[in-house]
């Protein structure tokens, strides 16, 4: 045994075991554990159970209800029946349950700790100081929105019932993350935890009975993904899937929602940098780096795994890192003196050793500390590599495990583009003791969290998701309470659909009187081709030899980097007025001119960091000119639509309208500074999403098509447009708006053609980063479904029509919504 003085001089641990105990007990008395349906625990219709083990000791912990489909579906009856209710309770009475389930977990805080621990094989001094805690932050701050929704969110409803799906990382806290902001929002749930780490899910459910919660309310159905999971995706009576896990499972759950109107949320995996500056203090980022990786033993999503040195100080960070590492304890996760605990899986551990096994065979250097791991359970050393080329697997593919690879890098400019070598997004963690190179950098990095000397740091009020294949979506924040509410006029489906075109009868036609001027023209059904003027005759026969000549051939092309371009097909499509008879003509475009339509809407990606001031005073330019021509748009309504020359008027007037409300939103759509409790500071950036693929109404030929680029480009971002398939004509014409406006090349391409074959190469392509579609149900189906392969952001509208004309559906927070991300940065004060 050793002495005070023996410890003093080795400076070592000895063992401080959290007690197993309580929670073995508190198992012993439930298992096999059933579902929770409606408040009620009830057997599986299979009869069947699945084993949870212990990943420290490899020996069984629980036996826990395998559901079957049918099991799925008693749950979502109950929660459909229970919605009926819990829909309409009012924001306090919710508040009140969300603030008794954050009381009760803090009351069951170190049991849930230890099942967690003893669940998931991460450390106690995290699930008890990290997990548990920021559970019950997340009730307590949802609580909040709860009251404050009918203030805060006028003009929105609940879903209804929403099917959610956890993986086994961070189970608990993953499961408040779905949970808390659903029901506040007034949705009820059914939720399915990882089939490897249900037990604090089912504590969870015990605590539901507790506090009285309404029955049907929460429903927690356990089993195998290929039962509950598949099941609650493709249930018809469920009305949006919030999902955490696997960039895989993610992509198939977008293929498998398409076109059902779900709303869907996907966190998904990452591969996030953590960089280096030379300036940086070096010791915290040691400290830094042993919480990006090795925290719950590398298995989270937002691990900073991709170490990026500035190469002037790669060699002293890796000396330093390596004797950090040697000192870093593994074992037993209930003892509190341990880093790093077990491996959630054999399944898990074994793929890590596969990906680390590539990268030795890939040339890169690995370093492990010189002490060995438990050889009962299922454990991985810390592990670095050296030496590896930004190219290679470990460098791409996310590991899920306590492995860093370390890179390094000479300029700025380097660092973001290695960090952004990555078709992932979700998160990084910048070091340097200059605040202003470290501000110039987050926003150059494309990921949704961005932590300044600073990693893994989580609050309910700061909202977490992905950019690119990290999934879309956040959870906190008021951006998060959005997934989980819809607009009340989309509730009603009161919007007639607008027939399109119009039917007129050609004999009561008085032709395009008033077209002419703009002015005071109310007759209904004007004419279908522009009426020739009426010359006076001049005493030299002049004028009226001018009027007899054919008029001017004008060939509307298409507009891609600032330039008007004939279709690469070399083809042109007919545009047909009222009567079916050929107004004008436009170019086929095709899967080519798309492609060069995305690659100039890239290269315009400066317009991204132009002030918000030169946005707004540009789109006021644009309402300046198209005023100008507002007759002439307005004939050409008429001309494509049969529409009386006032409707048409109107049209072209809310356009303009339009456009002066992204110009006024441009400069004041802005982020928010959120105090998250650190000494600190997020700073929530609203930044656009990139290039955005649109595909227009027909039914408003112009207003549709301005009330799609206006507000995507009020915010930064560029667009290729597929303008109305019926009546292009109006967008071509605009064309000219945008050339005399200073809309600088490429932020705005117009690509004509057949809508639904030009959308689904846009939804498809790898460079475009979201997708708005407003036509069929079927064409919308198609782009959810063809998004899948870059998870690109989509916005579609299932074939339900939209009165664009009205300021509610047509224009306003809705839009800029869908044109932006938030990127919570973290900025903590002090030395
Ligand atoms: P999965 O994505 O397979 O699992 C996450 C959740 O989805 C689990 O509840 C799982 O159920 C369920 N699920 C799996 N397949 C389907 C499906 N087809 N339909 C509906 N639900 C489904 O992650 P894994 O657990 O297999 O981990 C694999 C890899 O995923 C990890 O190595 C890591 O790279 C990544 N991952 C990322 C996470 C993140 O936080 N972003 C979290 C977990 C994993 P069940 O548990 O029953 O299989």
């Amino acid at each position: 045994m050793k002495n005070v003085m023996d410890i003093f001089k080795t400076m070592e641990y000895g063992p401080a075991p959290e007690s197993a105990t309580p929670a073995l007990a508190w198992i012993q008395e439930r298992q096999p554990f059933g579902l929770f349906i409606n408040n009620q625990w009830v057997k599986p219709s299979s009869g069947e159970y699945l084993e949870s083990i212990n990943p420290a000791t490899g020996k069984l912990l629980a036996k826990i209800a395998s559901a079957s489909s049918a099991d799925v579906d008693t749950a979502v009856a109950a929660a459909r029946a229970a919605f009926e209710t819990w829909g309409k309770t009012p924001g306090h009475v919710r508040a009140r349950y969300l603030y008794a389930i954050a009381r009760h977990i803090q009351k069951h805080s170190r049991l849930l700790a230890v099942l967690e621990s003893l669940d998931n094989g991460k450390p106690i001094r995290e699930t008890r100081d990290i997990d548990i805690p920021l559970v019950a932050r997340h009730f307590y701050y949802h609580a909040g929105w709860a009251q404050l929704m009918s203030g805060e969110l006028p003009g929105y409803e609940p879903l209804g019932v929403v099917g959610q799906i956890i993986p086994w990382n961070f189970p608990l806290l993953m499961l408040a993350w779905k949970i808390a902001p659903a029901l506040a929002m007034g949705n009820t749930v059914v939720l399915k935890p990882a089939r490897y780490t249900s037990l604090t899910a089912l504590k969870f459910a015990e605590i539901m009975q507790e506090i009285d919660l309404p029955p049907g309310v929460v429903n927690i159905v356990t089993g195998e993904a290929s039962q509950v999971g598949e099941a609650l995706v493709r249930h018809p009576d469920v009305n949006k899937i919030a999902f955490t896990g696997s960039t895989e499972v993610g992509r198939s759950i977008r293929r498998a929602t398409a076109g059902s109107g779900k709303k869907l949320s996907l966190e998904l995996g990452g591969k996030s940098p953590f960089i280096v500056f030379d300036d940086a203090d070096l010791d915290s980022v040691v400290e830094g780096v042993v919480d990006a990786i090795w925290f719950n033993q590398g298995q989270v999503c937002c691990a900073g795994s991709r170490l990026l040195v500035q190469e002037d100080i790669a060699d002293q960070l890796i000396t330093k890192l390596r004797a950090r590492m040697e000192k870093l304890r593994i074992g037993e996760p209930l003892d509190k003196a341990v880093d790093i605990g077990a491996i959630v899986s054999p399944g898990q551990l074994k793929e890590i050793q596969r990906l680390v096994a590539t990268g030795v065979e890939e040339g890169a250097h690995i370093w492990q500390p010189s002490w060995a791991c438990p050889t009962e359970g299922y454990f991985f050393p810390p592990t670095l590599f050296t030496n590896v080329s930004p190219a290679t697997t470990i460098a791409q593919v996310e590991i899920f495990g306590p492995v860093l690879v370390a890179m390094t890098f000479r300029t700025p400019a380097e660092a973001v583009a290695l960090a952004n070598n990555t078709r992932y997004g979700l998160a990084a963690s910048v070091w340097s003791e200059n605040i202003n190179l470290a501000l110039d950098i987050a926003p150059k990095i494309k990921a949704g969290t961005v932590w300044i000397n600073c990693t893994n740091m989580f609050d309910a009020s700061s909202g977490f998701g992905g950019y690119r294949e990290s999934g879309f979506g956040r959870e906190g924040g008021k951006e998060g309470l959005y997934e989980y509410v819809r607009p009340s006029w989309e509730m009603q489906k009161s919007v007639p659909p607008r027939e399109f075109p119009v039917a007129i009868d050609t004999a009561s036609s008085n032709g395009a009187d008033g077209a002419h001027d703009g002015q005071g023209a109310t007759g209904e059904g004007a004419g279908d081709e522009e009426k020739t003027e009426e010359f006076p005759i001049s005493s030299n026969g002049y004028q009226s030899a001018f009027a007899s000549l054919p008029p001017i051939d004008r060939t509307p092309k298409m507009f891609i980097k600032g330039k008007q371009v004939r279709p690469d097909s070399g083809y042109s499509r007919d545009v047909y007025g009222p009567h079916g008879q050929v107004v004008g003509q436009v170019g086929e475009g095709n899967r080519k001119d798309i492609r060069n339509a995305v690659e100039a809407a890239h290269a315009a990606s400066g317009w991204a960091t132009g002030t918000t001031f030169s946005k707004s005073q540009i789109l006021y330019y644009i309402a300046e000119n198209l005023s100008a021509r507002e007759a002439e748009f307005a004939r050409r309504i008429v001309q494509q639509t049969g529409r009386s020359l006032a409707d048409a008027t109107a049209e072209v007037q809310a356009s303009i309208s339009r456009l002066f409300s992204y110009a006024a939103w441009s400069d004041k759509y802005e982020g928010d500074v959120h105090r998250p409790p650190l000494r600190g500071v997020t700073l929530a950036m609203k930044e656009p999403i990139g290039v955005i693929g649109m595909a227009a109404p027909d039914d408003y030929p112009l207003l549709g098509f301005v009330s799609l680029i206006a507000p995507a480009i009020a915010m930064g971002n560029t667009v290729v447009a597929i303008p109305s398939e019926k009546a292009p004509l109006s967008a071509t014409d605009f064309y000219q708006i945008l050339e005399t406006s200073d809309v600088p090349p490429g932020v705005v391409n117009i690509v004509t053609g057949e809508r639904d074959t030009l959308t689904q190469v846009l939804a498809e392509h790898d460079d475009v980063d979201a997708m708005w579609y407003f036509g069929s149900a079927e064409g919308s189906k198609r782009v959810e479904f063809a998004s899948a392969g870059n998870m690109k952001r989509t916005w579609v509208n299932y074939g339900h029509p939209r009165n664009w004309l009205d300021t509610v559906q047509g224009e306003g927070e809705e839009f800029l919504r869908e044109a932006t991300q938030v990127k919570n940065i973290w900025v903590p004060y002090g030395e």
